[in-house]
């Protein structure tokens, strides 16, 4: 089951007159972008269906909110293309009882996604300001299993270890060993791997042994790891 806290929400300026909610554009964004491409998780695309992506946009782009691409958020980062959010999310694998850890929380939009599927979500920034707005927008929608933290998230967040899966949004060249150190065993890692300009989506699975078991997937475009 999915649930997305809908009550309480504030007045949506930035709807025009195409109704607050959006919804039908964003069932056309699952069945269009998603479910065509082999998404097949019931509960992601129920998420995805759910969580009003334009309320993570800026104010200027509310037109391309659901289109079928990245958008800018400001301080040179992005949000990403539904699609890779969709997919990055289901190769996670997620149970309604999971802890996850979110690097680069961004606008928050992938936070808020991962919030619907499992219990807590814990989401480490390094540009402050974003992580702010993507907190006041959650606050504002009502998201209130997710717990932020600014700082270097090639460090993960100890404290809070171990997740049972870990979603990095941005891409370094290698694994950051502290990333797969805080993964529970069985749990699973989903980071792009590789160079500045194009990278490899990989996952990797903690076996109840120990040992880390790594799959390659797409190649992807994410801004790096810094
Ligand atoms: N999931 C986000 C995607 C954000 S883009 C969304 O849906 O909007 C990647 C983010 O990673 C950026 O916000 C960037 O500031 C952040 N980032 C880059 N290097 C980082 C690091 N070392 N630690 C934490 N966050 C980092």
């Amino acid at each position: 089951m999915v649930s997305f806290p809908t009550e309480g929400i504030r007045p949506d300026p930035g709807a025009g007159g195409r109704g607050l909610d959006r919804g039908p554009e964003r069932a056309a964004m699952v069945a269009e972008q998603l479910t065509a491409r082999g998404i097949q998780d019931e509960r992601v695309l129920a998420a995805m269906a759910a969580v009003p992506r334009h309320r993570f946009v800026p104010a200027a782009l509310q037109e391309e909110a659901y289109a079928d691409g990245p958008l800018p958020i400001g301080y040179g980062q992005t949000i990403s293309q539904p699609y890779i959010v969709a997919l990055m999310t289901e190769m996670l694998a997620l149970r309604p009882t999971d802890r996850v850890l979110e690097i680069g929380t961004g606008c928050g939009y992938q936070t808020a996604v991962l919030a619907a599927l499992v219990r807590e979500v814990c989401t480490v920034e390094l540009v402050e300001p974003l992580a702010r707005a993507a907190r006041g927008r959650l606050g504002a929608l009502g998201v209130l299993n997710v717990a932020f933290r600014v700082g270097d998230g090639r460090e993960g967040w100890m404290e809070q270890a171990p997740y049972d899966g870990i979603v990095v949004t941005a891409a370094p060249e290698h694994l950051p060993a502290a990333l797969g150190a805080q993964l529970a065993p069985g749990g699973r890692l989903v980071i792009p791997l590789g160079g500045r300009v194009v990278q490899q989506l990989h996952r990797f699975t903690r076996g109840e042994a120990g040992a880390l078991f790594d799959e390659e997937s797409i190649p992807v475009r994410f801004v790096p790891l810094v």
